[in-house]
């Protein structure tokens, strides 16, 4: 299980993100000095309980993307492009990575943008998470439900 950082919410749901996501993520923190944030799509399985999701994969800034200093909006193209590519029997969309040039937190942009993911995605696990890391090296993990709800999750000492 090592291979995954573990993270619990109030409300008993469990994530394991695969360490090497975060490893890959945070090459984009000191790309440059400019900071500009990266994000893409992250895909994953849940459990038969839907309790537990795992982060398997995620998606990387292709040139339509907008990247600015405290900014990045995945254009339409950047799902476009991944669309088929990611997926199989198990592994599904699960919601958005961003990184922040600061240290991370829900802005509200974020809140707002990931407040009309979570209403558009009707899947099976009905909302989006919003995994943000930031340049100081912390980690923000929430989950945006579709009828507006935020469940924030704290990472365990695996
Ligand atoms: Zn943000």
């Amino acid at each position: 299980m090592n291979e995954y950082l573990k993270f619990k919410s109030t409300s008993d749901n469990t994530v394991y993100i695969k360490k090497r996501i975060l490893k890959d993520i945070s090459k984009f923190l000191c790309e440059d000095n400019l900071f500009l944030e990266a994000g893409g799509m992250i895909y994953g399985y849940i459990t038969k309980s839907k309790k537990s999701f795992y982060f398997e994969k995620v998606t990387y800034p292709i040139e339509t993307d907008i990247r600015e200093y405290s900014k990045f909006v995945r254009s339409i193209e950047h799902f476009n492009f991944y669309n088929g590519k990611v997926e199989d029997e198990e592994i599904t969309y699960l919601g958005e990575w961003h990184t922040h040039p600061c240290s991370a937190f829900l802005s509200s942009e974020d809140i707002k943008s990931h407040k009309i993911l979570a209403k558009k995605n009707e899947t099976e696990i009905n909302g989006v998470f919003a995994l943000i890391l930031g340049v100081d090296s912390s980690i923000h993990l929430s989950f945006f439900t579709s009828n507006k709800k935020i469940i924030e999750f704290e990472k365990m000492k695996n």
